[in-house]
Formats: C-alpha cells, sequence, structure tokens
C-alpha cells in the first residue's frame, strides 16, 4: 500500500533536540539545536531522538565527567540496553523499507562523542579535576550503538564549527557517506 512516507530516517543525540538535557551550565540553547532541525526538516527525513544515557543512568544534577569516569561497568550495562531498544526500532523500520541515513553524536561527549572524546585522569574531588583534552575515540553509548548498527555512518555536531556539522549533516541527507 502506498502513502506519504519518504522511508528516510536519521537517529539524533538526544540533546540536538533538547538541550534541557544536557548537563548544567552547558545548555546552548532553550530546546532543539534550530539551525540542525530546521535542515531536517526542510528534508522531510523522519528524526528518531536517542535517548540521553546520562539523564537516564545519572539525572540532571550529574557532574561534568570525562570518558575514562563514564566508562563503568553499570553505566556502559546501561548504554548497551538502550543501544538495544534503538537497534530494534531501526531494524524494524529497515524490514519496513526505510534507509537509515546516520547518526548525529555530539563531539567530546564522554557518552555521544563520534570522533573526538573528552578525556582526563579525573576521580575524587571534582574541584581538584585538572585539565582535560581531547582524544580520537567515541562516547560509550556511541561505542555501544556502533556495534549494533556497523552499516550506518556516524558523525559528530560539533559546537566549535556548526557550519562544517551543518555541511556534514547534508551530505548524510544526500547519502553521501558511507557506512
Ligand atoms: S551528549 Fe548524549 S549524554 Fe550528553 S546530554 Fe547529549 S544526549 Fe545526553
Amino acid at each position: 500500500m502506498k502513502d506519504n512516507r519518504g522511508n528516510k530516517v536519521i537517529l539524533v543525540a538526544h540533546c540536538l533536540l533538547n538541550q534541557n538535557s544536557v548537563v548544567l551550565g552547558r545548555a546552548r540553547r532553550k530546546g532543539p539545536v534550530k539551525e540542525l532541525l530546521d535542515e531536517l526538516i526542510k528534508e522531510e527525513v523522519g528524526i528518531i531522538q536517542l535517548p540521553c544515557p546520562e539523564l537516564i543512568h545519572f539525572g540532571v544534577r550529574r557532574f561534568w565527567q570525562v570518558k575514562e569516569q563514564m566508562d563503568s561497568v553499570g553505566f556502559r550495562e546501561t548504554c548497551r540496553k538502550l543501544a538495544n531498544e534503538v537497534a530494534k526500532a531501526v531494524r524494524e523500520l529497515e524490514r519496513g523499507g526505510v534507509e537509515i541515513l546516520g547518526v548525529i553524536g555530539v563531539k567530546g561527549s564522554p557518552s555521544c562523542a563520534v570522533t573526538e572524546v573528552n578525556s582526563g585522569n579525573w576521580a575524587g574531588p571534582p574541584l581538584e579535576a585538572k585539565e582535560k583534552r581531547k582524544v580520537p575515540g567515541m562516547g560509550v553509548f556511541m561505542e555501544e550503538l556502533s556495534l549494533l548498527l556497523e552499516e550506518v555512518p556516524f558523525i559528530d555536531w560539533d559546537w566549535d564549527n556548526i557550519d562544517s556539522s551543518l555541511n556534514e549533516v547534508k551530505s548524510m541527507l544526500r547519502g553521501q557517506l558511507g557506512g
């Protein structure tokens, strides 16, 4: 049966559509990232908002953290479960003929980064946390999700370079990024 569906879907890190989920002090918009959302609406793709693993596991009052702190057995288990639920929906959509264009993560995030993640030897008193640095790698949630969606391209939203992020999103929407 034919209807109006476009059969194209993109997966987006939760906070790119809801900045209220980010760690306190880090929200850059009141709600969604409008410039990203405008692009997705313009192209009329379906949008799956990924769960925010930090909100679910640590809550709204969590401290800023680096990957080494996030990468605990318990948090990884949470991420694995959440990723499994997402993958089930993705598999079912694919069975119905929907093309999954890709996943947009958040550069630097210890959970949702795709290319570069905040790293540091942080432990104990937060006020004594020293400098963090960005190192190549994924956040814990994206690591788990990418294991389940190997054929899907992943990109980062980079708050330090919005124009280049939008260009990459446009390439993803045109299906020009390989998985
Ligand atoms: S980057 Fe991921 S974990 Fe961090 S606020 Fe956004 S959705 Fe939540």
